[in-house]
């Protein structure tokens, strides 16, 4: 099985994709975790071309298809042998972190970023996308932002808000492959929420 964590800034997304792999390691199922952008060596280097020059270097349109082509060899090379193989593949965005930063808040539009990405990724839909959602959220991560300059992005509230209105846009849309997670609570809970969501892909 292939799935997916999503989610804004501050939601504890890093944390809990550990978690739900140990989690589900722990029922005997063997899982990969990956993260993007990145996730094989030819989506890391491009990866490094994403967090030069943070948004001045490159437009909308180059940007999406950049995440497109890291996102098609990241399926290529690491998250198909993956599933060949059976083991269940986790990865730490995936498609719809594109279809909510780069086609909701990046003002590309959801349907022409999910169209790019068909290509990239064919088939390679997730089986099932958790999207953490956290109210303040957006405070934290306006505090981190502050003194992240290496990240892609160091973007405005403003900005964050889209993002969390696409990932609501997308879950309504396609409710079967999307749930919104609710990331409050200890971190043993919102794990526990994130098996109940797997709930019938579990062997
Ligand atoms: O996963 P993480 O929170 O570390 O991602 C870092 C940042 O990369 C995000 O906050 C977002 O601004 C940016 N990003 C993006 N488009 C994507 C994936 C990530 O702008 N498709």
């Amino acid at each position: 099985r292939f799935i997916s964590l999503e989610g804004g800034e501050g939601v504890g997304k890093s944390t809990q994709v550990k978690a739900l792999a140990a989690a589900l390691e722990a029922r005997g199922i063997s899982c990969l975790v990956t993260r993007e952008p990145g996730g094989s060596p030819g989506a890391e280097a491009i990866r490094e071309l994403l967090l030069q020059g943070e948004e001045t270097r490159w437009g909308a349109q180059a940007e999406a298809l950049l995440f497109a082509a890291a996102r098609a060899d990241h399926v290529e090379k690491t998250i198909r042998p993956a599933l060949e193989q059976g083991r269940w593949v986790l990865s730490d965005r995936f498609v719809d972190s594109s279809l909510a930063y780069q086609g909701g808040a990046g003002g590309l539009g959801i349907e022409t970023v999910r169209s790019i990405n068909a290509f990239a990724i064919g088939e390679h839909f997730p089986d099932r996308t958790l999207i953490l959602m956290l109210d303040e959220g957006r405070d934290r991560a306006m505090e981190r932002d502050r003194d992240a300059s290496d990240r892609i992005g160091g973007r405005p509230s403003e900005y964050h808000h889209k993002v969390e209105t696409a990932f609501r846009l997308i879950a309504a849309e396609e409710p079967n492959r999307v749930r919104l997670i609710d990331a409050s609570g200890s971190p043993d809970e919102v794990t526990q929420r994130l098996v109940a969501a797997l709930g019938d892909l579990l062997p």
